[in-house]
């Protein structure tokens, strides 16, 4: 997709957390950057006990365990934060972010807004983006064109979708607000913000 920013040394080391909507299209910007930055970024593979998806990968797009085997992670002070989302729990383990950072990349990470909050008390000293839907019309059209979902945990998803969206207006929540209308330009954006200013 990108260019001219392939080779940009980014100007910032800083974890990014990327949060927004169920739907919004994290995940397939994501897919953008690792495949234009493959040797620059990490990503924070997290826990969650839901079902995978078709061509979900365990161990690449999440850690897929039991709700036992996640219960016994955080009795063993595993996780940075875990939370609740739509019926499944989902955290980021210690080790998930050890290892990209290890690798001596930025790492990213996809969580909820619960994740952002306790993030924010960390030390991970991370840089906080919000993806958000173009209209809320649209963010319903994706989910379900997206064809994941059951209509009960469609309806869970823009429910919780509101508070997000509730908590991203307020300023300073997020140092920055991409809305993901047109995925290239929306990408553009991101990249833009993760890498820097390109040098003239
Ligand atoms: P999230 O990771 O935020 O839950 P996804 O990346 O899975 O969201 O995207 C949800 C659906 O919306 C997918 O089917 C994806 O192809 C689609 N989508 C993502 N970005 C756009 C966009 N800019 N315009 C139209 N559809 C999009
Ligand atoms: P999905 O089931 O669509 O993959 O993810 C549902 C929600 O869980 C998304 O908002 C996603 O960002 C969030 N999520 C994924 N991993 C984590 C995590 O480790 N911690 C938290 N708090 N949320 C997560």
């Amino acid at each position: 997709m990108s260019s001219s920013t392939t080779t940009t040394t980014p100007t910032s080391k800083r974890p990014v957390v990327l949060s927004g909507p169920s739907g919004t299209g994290k995940s397939t910007l994501l897919k953008l950057l690792f495949k234009d930055h493959p040797n620059t970024f990490g990503f924070s593979v997290s826990h969650t006990t839901r079902q995978p998806r078709e061509g979900e990968k365990d161990g690449v797009s999440y850690h897929f365990v039991t709700r036992p085997e996640f219960e016994r992670a955080v009795t063993n002070g595993e996780f940075i934060e875990s939370a609740e989302f739509s019926g499944n729990y989902y955290g980021t383990s210690i080790k998930a972010v050890k290892d990209v950072l290890d690798a001596g990349k930025i790492c990213i990470l996809d969580i909820d807004m619960q994740g952002v909050i306790s993030v924010k008390k960390t030390d991970l000293n991370a840089r906080f983006v919000f993806i958000a839907p173009p209209s809320p019309d649209a963010l319903e059209e994706r989910l379900n064109s997206r064809g994941t979902e059951t209509t009960e945990s469609l309806e869970m998803r823009l429910r919780t979708a509101k508070k997000e969206l509730a908590y991203a207006a307020i300023p300073g929540n997020h140092d920055k607000i991409i809305i993901n209308d047109d995925l290239a330009t929306a990408y553009k954006e991101l990249e833009r913000f993760i890498l820097g200013e390109p040098k003239q």
